[in-house]
């Protein structure tokens, strides 16, 4: 296989072991001589899965009994949806971070009009920074935020104190770092960058927040119906659950997220003093606010010119997935759990190789 350095933005890179637990689940599932997805989502093994990976996922976050944990379809686009019809009666609150964040909020105000409200926004620097001194209202059912900005690079690094359930979309940066799970009503995400594949997202509720809209809403989209039947009201996605399983097995084996967390400091630091000292480029991101999963940056003021250049550079030395998003341009490097060392070191040469040939 040919060997590349991906920093695909999501998906992206996973765990080999993972991957190749996966491919063998595939051929035959457990010594049952059929593929895991051929066999019954009601067998005995397929429910020895979905409670191992539930009782990993309670391992690796401490997260207390009074919290549910589901695994469900639809991906994180569909929880920006079933968190208003679940928890928004009077007032939901959100902070707008960056393009996930609005399209949160976008979601409450067609269920709730004005009784979704914006309480800060950073669009007025193309969210290069994450609002500060805001006041998160009293009265409201929840406060929504977006944990880590995957396509401006910034993050959330602190659990919020929230007088109201605080709800938090953590699709790029779950598992990555140590998180107080009772500081939170509602944690959610697609699996797709740190915790495995597309096609499931996980949602981790305190169940006491549930039940209390008066409004009557699709049984689809009701946590409790999921509550209830163990994220199997409906055919579950076996084969992205299995993957997560997979790869938290992999989160366990680094010493569960204290152990990645560490790895993911030092990855993170590396790039970024790179970033500083190389004047070739720049960060995008607000010092403080600089995200630890998804690392933006630009050429320097004098050597805008030459970004096609560094591009195709990259490109050469095996670099994948390191073109920025299009609001935002230049480059961005996702260093999520599974991205190896390596790969950020042999970045950060490639960098060096570039301002050597081109200052
Ligand atoms: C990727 C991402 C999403 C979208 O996830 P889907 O599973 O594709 O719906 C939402 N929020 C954040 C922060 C993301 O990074």
């Amino acid at each position: 296989m040919k060997k590349v350095h991906n920093f695909n933005a999501g998906p992206c890179v996973l765990p080999s072991p993972a991957i190749a637990a996966g491919i063998d689940s595939l051929k035959d599932f457990r010594g049952s001589g059929m593929s895991v997805v051929e066999i019954s989502h009601r067998s005995k093994d397929w429910e020895a899965v979905m409670n191992e990976t539930e009782t990993l996922w309670r391992e690796l976050l401490d997260i207390p009994g009074n919290y549910k944990v589901l695994f469900l379809a639809g991906g994180a686009s569909l929880q920006f949806l079933m968190v208003p019809f679940n928890l928004l009666e009077k007032k939901a609150a959100y902070l707008e971070t960056g393009i996930w964040a609005k399209k949160a909020f976008k979601e409450a105000q067609i269920l709730g009009g004005d009784k979704a409200v914006k309480v800060a926004s950073s669009a007025d620097r193309n969210y290069t920074y994450v609002p500060k001194g805001y006041t998160i209202p009293a009265d409201a059912d929840y406060f929504h935020i977006t944990t880590n900005n995957t396509i401006y690079g910034t993050e959330i690094h602190t659990d919020l104190n929230s007088p109201v359930p605080l709800v938090a979309d953590m699709s790029s940066d779950v598992m990555s770092r140590p998180v107080d799970v009772t500081k939170y009503g509602l944690i959610y995400g697609g699996a797709q960058k740190n915790v495995g594949t597309a096609g499931v997202a996980f949602i981790i509720v305190r169940e006491d927040i549930l039940g209390k809209v008066t409004r009557p809403f699709p049984t689809i989209l009701d946590y409790r119906t999921h509550i209830q039947n163990g994220s199997m009201f409906n055919t579950p996605p076996v084969f992205p659950i299995l993957i997560m399983n997979e790869t938290l097995k992999w989160v366990k084996a680094q010493g569960g997220v204290p152990g990645v967390y560490k790895k993911n400091v030092e990855k993170a630091a590396a790039l970024y003093n790179e970033i500083d000292r190389n004047p070739l480029f720049t960060g995008t991101a607000e010092k403080a606010d600089r995200s630890l999963m998804n690392i933006c940056f630009v050429m320097n003021k004098g050597y805008e010119s030459k970004e096609e250049a560094f591009l195709n550079y990259a490109k050469e030395c095996g670099m994948v997935g390191i073109k920025g998003h299009r609001s935002v341009g230049g480059f961005r490097a996702s260093v999520y759990n599974a991205c190896p060392k390596e790969s950020v070191e042999a970045l950060v040469q490639c960098m060096q190789e570039f301002e050597k040939n081109n200052k």
